[in-house]
């Protein structure tokens, strides 16, 4: 069970990334929410690159991974479910979710603390918002990320296989909710309950300070509702705001080697306010 899992993780998760990204890229094709000035040739190459550089850093780094990290955890006793003898179940959504809320917790923080906002601030420097914004992540952020994953997975002790569930899904949405798409403002309304869709994300990729510093969560919607950095739409309308940072406007900056140095660049370190 133990390797057949760690055998079949890339796939899973290759299998899901591949299906989300095909299924959004059609609905963007189909429907797109906004009209996009920068075109996908311009981007997508960039955006897509930085994902191949993204994983090819993790598997060396990290070869097995956080599920291959939670096993070790399982077998030496580490972390509070290891400890306490609760139905799998109960385990598995526990974990599931403490996770976002890690996740959460961590994007909040990226925001804050300017060093780490120097590396986060490659995200919201596309100039456009689509499927592919959603996985444009600085290397270093997304080995800190791992890092911290693997902090909160071994004091959680959380189970390998909602490792996997959470890795799987926080991709997917993260795909979703960073769509070019719109779907009917009820079936938003009542859906944004259960996930962040991708008017609620899109608040975040506001050029508006306030706007940028809102909707942190990536999964689950909860965490900003009760801490208080929820906001339901943007001030220009979905149409109407403006996509990016003051930082990086040139569309010469949405080239992959100028995104990898975006963190070194002598500009303002601070986040927008
Ligand atoms: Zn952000
Ligand atoms: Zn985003």
């Amino acid at each position: 069970m133990t390797d057949a899992l760690l055998e079949a993780e890339p796939l899973i998760r290759l299998a899901a990334f591949a299906g989300v990204f095909a299924a959004m890229a059609a609905w963007e094709l189909l429907a797109p929410k906004r009209d996009q000035e920068i075109g996908r040739l311009r981007r997508w190459p960039s955006n897509l690159g930085v994902v191949v550089v993204d994983t090819l850093l993790v598997r060396l780094l990290f070869p097995t991974a956080a599920v291959g990290f939670a096993l070790v955890c399982e077998a030496r006793g580490w972390g509070l479910f290891n400890h306490l003898a609760l139905p799998i179940w109960v385990e598995m959504a526990a974990a599931v979710i403490l996770l976002d809320l890690v996740i959460y917790l961590q994007h909040v923080l990226f925001h804050a603390v300017p060093a780490l906002w120097r590396l986060h601030r490659m995200h919201h420097a596309d100039l456009e918002f689509d499927v592919t914004t959603g996985v444009r992540f600085h290397p270093v952020e997304i080995v800190l990320s791992m890092l911290l994953k693997f902090a909160a997975v071994a004091a959680l002790g959380a189970p390998a296989v909602a490792v996997l569930v959470f890795e799987v899904l926080l991709n997917a949405t993260s795909m979703f909710n960073h769509g070019n798409v719109g779907l009917p403002e009820r079936v938003d309304r009542i859906l944004r309950w259960i996930v962040v869709t991708p008017d609620m994300h899109r608040v975040h990729h506001s050029i508006e300070p306030k706007e940028t510093h809102s909707n942190f969560g990536f999964n689950l919607p909860w965490w900003d509702r009760l801490f208080g950095t929820y906001r339901p739409r943007p001030r220009a309308g979905h149409e109407g705001m403006t996509i990016g940072i003051p930082l990086f406007r040139d569309p010469k900056e949405l080239r992959l080697d100028r995104m990898l140095l975006q963190p070194l660049r002598n500009d303002d370190t601070e986040a927008p306010r």
